[in-house]
């Protein structure tokens, strides 16, 4: 409630124009210790733009919201004019009541004044008041005039929607409305809990006092009714004309970097800005004999040399999909299943005997496998070859020694400059040394760029062959986000470089420094950002990095890597090890998902064909109750102690969801765990299909955009070829997406998303500009995807979200 004193008040004020009444009801409030002198400039600059003239001779000049950081504090002011001052032709005010609210607190004394403006006599009697004291009464409804309700009667035809705009249905969307409501004959009424407005009146309707979220239900009577509540329907889902705030914080995205100098252009493989001297990759010839004389020895020690390699390369998946997810680790399962085909193997140990030696007789093998790809018409196919060689180099390493891409290069920070390199160099790359690297071939899309981007290396591909002929050791400039490589920038170049390096070092500080706030848009929506993790060890980095909670939890990592099942007594302790460093976040905790490409050797699962369409998921934990009904006790004790709700993977079927329900439903009477908010993954078809009904069986939605659109497109998620395409920003998949959200919206459940897609700056735009309340990402997407947010305004995020569902190609949402 608004605090008014007679202070706050000035009485017998005269004033011969508008700007002067605003400028001393600024100035009133400026002597009060309300706002800032700058914000009557706003108020003036307001009423250029947009009428503040209520009706009934008051007058409620405001500032713009983007200076809401020059209000001191919440409060009004009140200038009473008796001879009047013109306000618009022919209107007339007697009384100004001069607003400064830092959020939507001014909506009581609007209710009030309207209360007021009801009633002529009593608006008269504060004009002629001689009594500061009366005004502020009846403003701050401590004295009020009599209002009359309305009825419904025969109002059949409505429509219930919630008032989005930022600070409720006040009077700038308010007079929209009534406007709109009188261009059509029929009746409009609107009901705000038990009170009901005259949809004509823009009085009657800020007498609801309707807040932000505010569920209003629009009723209308007569013979155009249809339509009018149509059209009044889809203004209030525009916004009500609601202006566009100016962004209260810089939009985080810097212009690029314009140089002079002479560049090699190339392929934008992964962004950023490198600056360092020029560095020659080269990697090491390993040398080995042709010949040797026991063939079963050469033969085992190829055997032995596979073997190491597999574990270089789960290792190395492991490292690359911890760090950066496991789409862009999956080029390493693909070697290791390549590594693993036992016809290779088979025909590298018989080209041994008689007398030839291990290295030769693989890379014999290799070599012909790898000409026969580049021999593919089929581009995707023929650039398979590098992944070959690449697998195969590193078998030979394991052979002969030595090999690694790193054993070469120089202890300070350079750019290397290469022919080509293979995912493997690349993963073996130190960013604290490597700023950058160029390449003479390949492209954006190729496994080496992927795992650039997920090092944070900038680099640029398929600059062509002059990229060979560069001279070592003179100082450069690469610039990833542009595909540019300036090997020989004018001192101005260099220094222009720097500052832009400076200046983007700044701005992730600016990300880093200001992840713990909120992600609340300009125009006052909140996102919540919230992290996906594996274990207990993530739950600390996850909060630390400014998650408001874990939006995933995947308990499967809790089975991986051992011999048996996790008792029931480690999951809880796990649980509450997580619990305890989340402090009362939520944390969302998804049952098990394996099946599908998670293999749990002790589970002794059948081989399947298909495993992505067979034993997973919740598929495995309803056939497997002995581990559900474990994990659920675990899971339910430690929400005795913590803020945790369930969520269930791949549900197809609402009998699935029903199933799972039920089991938990007795583990929990079993033990008499705590109730818990139950969701379920959105990431098979059917389920967006069936929306509107899962939304009836659970409390939320969290959409798997990494399996939706596997399923979707119909294309593997982990394929070596075909993952790159399976693009979560295919429209199909951002139709999916709003499909679910208006499905869950009917039943008033809330949808987040935490597949790939929430940790992409754009992605995570779209997705809100979607209707989606949650996203659960990565860890270290977190600062930059508040920072993104915060820098963009509902409105903003909800036409580019409706311009990307009409795209026809991932290509055109990409690049809106
Ligand atoms: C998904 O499918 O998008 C998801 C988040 O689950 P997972 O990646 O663990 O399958
Ligand atoms: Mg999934």
């Amino acid at each position: 409630m608004i605090n008014l004193t007679p202070e706050d008040v000035r009485l017998k004020a005269t004033a011969h124009s508008k700007k002067d009444a605003i400028r001393q009801v600024g100035e009133l409030l400026v002597n009060r210790g309300r706002i800032q002198p700058g914000y009557v400039d706003s108020m003036q600059m307001r009423e250029t733009q947009a009428n503040t003239y209520l009706g009934n001779s008051i007058a409620i000049p405001h500032g713009q919201p983007a200076q809401r950081d020059l209000i001191v504090t919440t409060g009004i002011a009140v200038l009473q004019i008796p001879a009047g001052v013109e306000w618009n032709p022919g209107e007339v005010v007697r009384l100004v009541v001069g607003i400064a609210a830092k959020s939507d607190e001014h909506l009581q004394i609007l209710t009030n004044l309207t209360h007021v403006l009801d009633d002529p006599a009593a608006v008269q009697a504060l004009v002629d008041t001689e009594d500061a004291q009366v005004i502020c009464d009846r403003l701050t409804g401590k004295s009020s005039s009599s209002s009359k309700g309305l009825d419904t009667e025969g109002f059949d035809q409505f429509f219930d929607v919630t008032i989005d705009a930022p600070t409720g249905l006040h009077a700038r969307p308010a007079t929209v409305f009534a406007d709109l409501a009188k261009s059509f004959s029929a009746e409009v009424r609107v009901r705000y809990g038990d009170q009901v407005a005259n949809g004509k009146s823009l009085m009657s309707l800020l007498k609801l006092g309707v807040e932000r979220d505010g569920m209003v239900r629009v009723l209308a009577k007569g013979s155009d009714a249809t339509q009018a509540l149509n059209a009044l329907q889809q203004a209030v889902e525009d916004g009500l004309e609601e202006e566009e705030e100016v962004a209260a914080s810089p939009a985080l995205k810097l212009p690029a970097l314009e140089l002079e100098s002479r560049s090699l252009s190339g392929v934008a493989a992964s962004p950023g800005l490198a600056i360092a001297p020029l560095h020659r990759f080269h990697r090491t010839k390993l040398e080995f004999a042709e010949t040797a004389s026991d063939p079963t020895s050469e033969q085992d020690r190829l055997r032995d040399a596979i073997a190491l390699a597999d574990i270089d390369l789960t290792d190395l998946y492991t490292t690359i999909k911890e760090r950066s997810g496991k789409a862009k680790a999956a080029i390493f399962q693909a070697h290791r299943e390549f590594l693993a085909d036992p016809e290779l193997q088979q025909e590298a140990l018989n080209q041994i005997p008689p007398n030839h030696s291990a290295p030769w007789a693989w890379q014999q093998v290799i070599e012909t496998k790898a000409k026969e790809l580049e021999a593919l018409a089929d581009p995707v196919l023929s650039g398979r070859a590098a992944d070959v060689r690449d697998v195969g180099q590193r078998v030979l390493a394991r052979l002969v020694g030595g090999g690694e891409a790193g054993s070469a290069l120089p202890d300070h920070p350079v750019i290397l400059i290469a022919d080509d390199l293979t995912p493997s160099d690349t993963a073996g790359l130190d960013p604290e040394k490597i700023q950058g690297f160029c390449t003479a071939a390949g492209g954006a899309t190729s496994h080496t760029a992927i795992i650039a981007r997920s090092l944070n290396i900038p680099a640029v591909a398929g600059a062509g062959n002059g990229v060979m002929e560069l001279r070592e050791g003179a100082i450069a400039i690469l610039d990833g986000d542009k595909g540019q490589l300036y090997a020989a920038p004018t001192e101005a170049d260099l220094a222009k470089a720097r500052q832009a390096q400076l200046d983007r070092a700044q701005l992730r500080d600016v990300e880093q420094q200001t992840r713990f706030q909120p992600a609340i848009t300009t125009d006052g929506h909140r996102v919540e950002v919230v992290a996906n993790i594996g274990g207990p060890a993530e739950a600390g980095p996850a909060v630390n990095a400014g998650g408001e909670g874990i939006g995933l939890l995947r308990t499967e990592f809790l089975f991986l890597n051992r011999s048996a099942a996790p008792t029931e007594e480690e999951q809880y302790d796990a649980l509450r090890q997580m619990t305890q460093a989340l402090n009362s976040l939520p944390l969302i905790v998804r049952t098990l998902d394996i099946g599908g490409d998670k293999h749990v050797p002790y589970l002794n699962q059948p081989v399947e064909e298909n495993p992505f369409l067979g034993i997973r998921g919740v598929r495995l934990c309803l056939e497997r109750t002995d581990l559900f009904e474990t994990q659920l006790r675990a899971i339910l004790r430690a929400a005795r102690g913590g803020y945790i709700r369930i969520m269930f993977p791949m549900i197809a079927t609402l009998e699935d969801i029903r199933a799972a329900k039920t089991v938990l439903e007795s583990v929990r009477a079993a033990i008499d765990g705590p109730p818990v908010e139950v969701g379920m993954m959105v990431e098979v078809p059917s389920a967006v299909l069936m929306a509107a009904e899962f939304a009836q069986e659970v409390d939320f939605f969290s959409v798997g955009t990494n399996d939706l659109t596997q399923y979707l497109l119909a294309m593997d998620r982990g394929h070596p070829t075909l993952a790159k395409q399976a693009d979560a920003l295919h429209p199909a998949v951002l139709r999916a997406i709003y499909q679910t959200v208006q499905g869950a919206k009917l039943a008033g459940k809330w949808v987040g998303v935490c597949g790939g897609l929430a940790g992409e700056p754009q992605g995570a735009m779209i997705l809100a500009g979607l209707g989606v309340k949650e996203l659960s990402m990565d860890i270290p997407s977190i600062p930059k995807v508040k920072a993104r947010l915060r820098g963009a305004s509902m409105k903003q995020m909800k036409r580019l979200a409706q311009r990307a569902i009409a795209c026809r190609t991932a290509e055109e949402v990409r690049a809106l």
